[in-house]
C-alpha cells in the first residue's frame, strides 16, 4: 500500500494524527482559529444584532453554517466532583484550552493539587504547528493566559503580582508569573495589551534583573507597539505586540445603565489611542504571520475581551461595539478559512453575562440599572443589568452560550456541547493531545 492509501484509510477510520502528504502546501495545512467573545451570550449577540442591523438582521457570526449551544460550568475547588454553575473566564478558558474542568480563578491547573494541565497551544507547538494568541485585553488576562500559562490564581499577571501565588514565583523556584511563563512557552504571535506587566523586572532565575520584555527579546521576539508597526512586521521571528499599558480602549462608548434610567441614547465611537489596532488588524496580522511559513499549520486563539468587561460595568454601548468588532473579525477569519480549506473556525463565548433585554412597560420599577438604546430601525431596546446592587459589579450568568463553526470537524459542535468538547474537536483537527499521541505528544 502507498502512503496515500494508508492516509486515506486512516482518515476514513477517523484517525487524527496522520497527515496527508504535503503535495499542495495550502491544502495539506491544518489550522484552527478559535475566536472567543468574552461574555458573548445569546443576549450580548442579540443586543448587537438589534442595535446594529435590526431584529431581522444577520451578523457574520449568525451566517456560520454550524450552530450549537455550549455549557460553561466550572467545578468546586475543594471537591471537583461538584459543579460550580457559574464559571469565570479562567475556568472556562482552561476547559477550552485543556479539555479539563477546573475551579474559578485557576489558569490551566488542577483543583486542589496545582498540577499543570497541558494546553492545546503547547501540544500544537510540540507537534510543529505555529501558534498565536491575540486579545483586546491585557495578554495575561484569563482567556489568553489559560492557553500558555499554568497558575492557581488568575491575577498573578507579572513579577510584582505574585503575593497571591507565592509557590509559583521565580523567587521560590516556581515557573513565574503569567507573562514570564508566556514568553517561556514562546508562541509565534502574541498581540494585545499589558505593556506595563512586560516592563516588570524578573527577580530570580535565568533572566534575573532583566525585564520580561528583555527576556522576550532574548527569546527572539520582535516587539511592536503601534498599529503602524504591526501592519508591516514580517514573519521569520516570533512577534510580541503590546499596544496598551493594560486593556484596550473599547471601540464604542455611551452612558452606563443607571437607576433612575437616563435618556434614550445612541452609542458613540470612542476616542481610540492611535497606537491601538483593532481586533481586525490584529487578526489579519496574526493570520499573515502564522500562515507565512511551511509546516503542518497553526493554532490561533483571538479574543474580543471587552464584551465582558463592559458588561461588568453595565455599559451596553461598550459591549455592542466590541461585539461588532468581533463580528468583523469573523468575516476576516471566514475568508481565510474559505481560501485555506484545512481550517477549522470556531466562534464561542466563554460564559453568559448579566444583561437582559427587558420589557419595562409593566414594571413599576425595573430592578437593578437600565439603559434604553435607539436602534438602527428606530425602535427602543431597554437593557437591564440586575445581578448586583452596584452598577460596576455586574456578574456572569450560568446559561449556555452559542457556538458557531465552519470547516472540517465543525459538525462535531452541532447541538448541545461543552467547552471541553471544543478542546477535543480542536485537538482532533490538529492530531494532538490524547487523541493524537501518535503525533509525538506526551500524556494528556
Ligand atoms: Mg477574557
Ligand atoms: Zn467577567
Amino acid at each position: 500500500v502507498t502512503v496515500l492509501a494508508v492516509w486515506a484509510l486512516a482518515v476514513a477510520a477517523g484517525c487524527g494524527p496522520l497527515r496527508p502528504p504535503a503535495t499542495d502546501a495550502t491544502a495539506a495545512k491544518r489550522n484552527v482559529i478559535l475566536l472567543v467573545g468574552d461574555g458573548l451570550g445569546a443576549t450580548a449577540l442579540t443586543m448587537a444584532r438589534n442595535y446594529h442591523l435590526g431584529a431581522a438582521g444577520r451578523l457574520e457570526i449568525d451566517r456560520l453554517p454550524v450552530t450549537g449551544s455550549c455549557t460553561t460550568w466550572a467545578v468546586e475547588e475543594d471537591d471537583p466532583t461538584r459543579p460550580d454553575y457559574v464559571t469565570d473566564s479562567s475556568s472556562s478558558a482552561t476547559a477550552m484550552a485543556t479539555g479539563r474542568k477546573t475551579s474559578n480563578r485557576r489558569v490551566s491547573t488542577e483543583p486542589g493539587t496545582d498540577a499543570p494541565l497541558a494546553t492545546i497551544l503547547e501540544q500544537a507547538r510540540r507537534a510543529g504547528y505555529r501558534t498565536g494568541l491575540v486579545s483586546t485585553a491585557h495578554l495575561a488576562d484569563a482567556t489568553p493566559a489559560a492557553f500558555a500559562a499554568h497558575v492557581n490564581y488568575r491575577w498573578c499577571f507579572d513579577p510584582a503580582m505574585m503575593a497571591a501565588c507565592p509557590t509559583f514565583a521565580k523567587m521560590s523556584g516556581g515557573p513565574g508569573s503569567i507573562v514570564e511563563q508566556m514568553i517561556d512557552v514562546r508562541p509565534d504571535v502574541l498581540l494585545g495589551g499589558g505593556a506595563a506587566s512586560f516592563a516588570q523586572r524578573i527577580p530570580a532565575g535565568t533572566h534575573a534583573g532583566h525585564t520580561v520584555l528583555d527576556a522576550a527579546a532574548e527569546a527572539g521576539y520582535r516587539v511592536v507597539t503601534t498599529a503602524a508597526e504591526l501592519a508591516v512586521v514580517e514573519a521569520g521571528s516570533p512577534v510580541l505586540g503590546l499596544f496598551a499599558a493594560d486593556n484596550f480602549t473599547p471601540a464604542w462608548e455611551g452612558e452606563a445603565a443607571s437607576f433612575p434610567p437616563g435618556r434614550p441614547q445612541r452609542c458613540r465611537a470612542a476616542q481610540i489611542p492611535e497606537a491601538q489596532p483593532g481586533l481586525v488588524p490584529m487578526l489579519e496580522a496574526a493570520l499573515r504571520l502564522l500562515d507565512a511559513e511551511a509546516g503542518p499549520g497553526f493554532f490561533l486563539m483571538a479574543e474580543a475581551a471587552m464584551i465582558d468587561k463592559q458588561a461588568h460595568a453595565a455599559d451596553a454601548c461598550g459591549q455592542i461595539g466590541e461585539t461588532i468588532e468581533l463580528d468583523r473579525a469573523v468575516a476576516v477569519a471566514r475568508r481565510f478559512a474559505e481560501l485555506h480549506p484545512g481550517t477549522l473556525l470556531i466562534v464561542v463565548g466563554d460564559h453568559d453575562h448579566a444583561p437582559v433585554i427587558v420589557d419595562t412597560r409593566y414594571a413599576v420599577v425595573a430592578p437593578g440599572v437600565t439603559t434604553t438604546l435607539e436602534t438602527v430601525e428606530g425602535a427602543s431596546m431597554t437593557i437591564g443589568y440586575a445581578t448586583s446592587t452596584f452598577t460596576y459589579k455586574q456578574q456572569h450568568s450560568g446559561a449556555p452560550v452559542p457556538v458557531f463553526s465552519l470547516g472540517p470537524d465543525a459538525e462535531a459542535l452541532d447541538g448541545l456541547v461543552d467547552h471541553t468538547d471544543i478542546y477535543r474537536v480542536m485537538a482532533r483537527r490538529l492530531g494532538v493531545g490524547p487523541a493524537g499521541r501518535a503525533a509525538g505528544d506526551g500524556p494528556p
